[in-house]
């Protein structure tokens, strides 16, 4: 018997006569003990995210009918009805909220406090009763939230759907970009095989990237609680990820193929889907900490010619791009070359070649912490 359930969630109108609504699927049984939660299109101007649903889909409706799915996975496959709707000048935007500017992806609650004053008297010494008290704790923090605007509903209803699961995984892509994966440093080395089944060329690690994201809301509930409860064992019993598929033109169905596939293979490693388990890939990359990302940005105006394409090799004093700007004088005048300051892999750059003071051009993946703790290592 097929456990493929559809919900809808209509999220409380903003403007008269207009509703969104969410659409929620739901393989498996509730009751098991292992839950994934996948979303795609947080921003909804990253198409990738949606044929991987789509084929993701697919291969969980085929296991569904041969009952090897063994656990509960959750998948909203379009998660932004808000953006997904943000057309302008026949150009779809969805990455921040029209409202007030604010990006989708960007300051979620942070509920490790509230969490730690319900569950302060209730630890112990069971790691598994720990995760326990802490889930129901989350959950009823969770239900007392409210939201101000439409875009704050919609992160409390995909904060609610996605808190108690093991696995979190949230689908983007970068502007042009190999595929990577950006994950709360306390999961590593344990959850390299997500990143080593994905082929993520480039793993990014931070507990705290200062904007708390969705995935880090997720997961850093744990870090957090486990800081404050040294006494008490709390593992980091949610593996949240944001995982980038590449860039925003990057769609093929053998590229989504080949991504649903590993994420399937993924969830059968864990233990959610009964099934064939091939041997983990060698992971590409070792991970390197987000805070040694190096953003190469524009010093003036001009447009951009890139030296370096996403995936390349470069090394601290090369020459990553240039920006030309045929009003500022004679020809060496004209010509202004941004080098890379620390050796890395170029793992994503932007999409169209126009440069104005600060704009970010290209992401640099590097070994050496190039910001202190606390920073904001994320974009806008
Ligand atoms: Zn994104």
């Amino acid at each position: 018997m097929s456990t493929h359930t559809v919900a809808s969630f209509t999220l409380p109108g903003a403007s008269m006569g207009n509703t969104r609504t969410l659409t929620i699927h739901r393989y498996g049984d509730r009751s098991t003990p292992a839950k994934a939660y996948l979303q795609a299109g947080l921003h909804a101007d990253e198409a990738p995210g949606f044929l991987v649903m789509h084929h993701l889909m697919d291969r969980l409706d085929r296991l569904d009918t041969e009952n090897a799915i063994t656990g509960e996975i959750v998948l909203v496959p379009v998660a932004n009805p808000i953006g997904i709707s943000q057309w302008r000048d026949d150009w779809l935007q969805g990455r921040f909220d029209f409202w007030n500017g604010v990006n989708f992806n960007r300051n979620y609650p942070d509920l490790a406090a509230q969490i730690a004053e319900q569950v302060k008297t209730d630890l112990g010494d069971a790691a598994d009763d720990n995760i326990r008290i802490i889930r129901e704790a989350a959950g009823r923090v969770i239900a007392t939230l409210t939201a101000a605007d439409e875009a704050g509903h919609l992160k409390h209803k995909l904060l609610s759907l996605a808190y108690d699961a093991d696995i979190v995984l949230d689908l983007h892509c970068d502007y042009q970009a190999v595929l990577h994966v950006y994950m709360g440093e306390s999961l590593w080395p344990r959850d390299r095989d997500l990143a080593a089944q994905l082929g993520a060329e480039v793993t990014l690690l931070a507990d705290d990237s200062g904007v708390t994201p969705f995935d880090e809301a997720c997961s850093r509930i744990w870090f957090e609680l486990a800081a404050r409860f040294p006494e008490h064992p709390i593992p980091p019993a949610c593996l949240a990820a944001t995982v980038e598929l590449r860039g925003l033109a990057d769609l093929s169905h053998e590229m989504a193929g080949q991504d649903a596939d590993n994420i399937v293979t993924f969830l059968t490693r864990r233990g959610l889907i009964r099934g064939e388990m091939p041997e983990l890939p060698a992971l590409p990359r070792d991970a390197t900490p987000l805070s040694g990302v190096e953003h190469i940005k524009a010093p003036c105006p001009g447009v951009v010619v890139f030296f370096k394409t996403a995936g390349d090799r470069v090394a601290a004093g090369e020459v990553v791009a240039e920006v030309i700007n045929p009003l500022a004088g004679a020809s060496n005048e004209r010509v202004f070359p941004i080098k890379a300051t620390t050796d890395g892999i170029v793992f994503a750059r932007s999409v169209d070649r126009f440069a104005r003071p600060g704009r970010i051009l290209a992401k640099i993946a590097g070994r050496k912490p190039l910001k202190p703790a606390g920073a904001n290592l994320l974009t806008a």
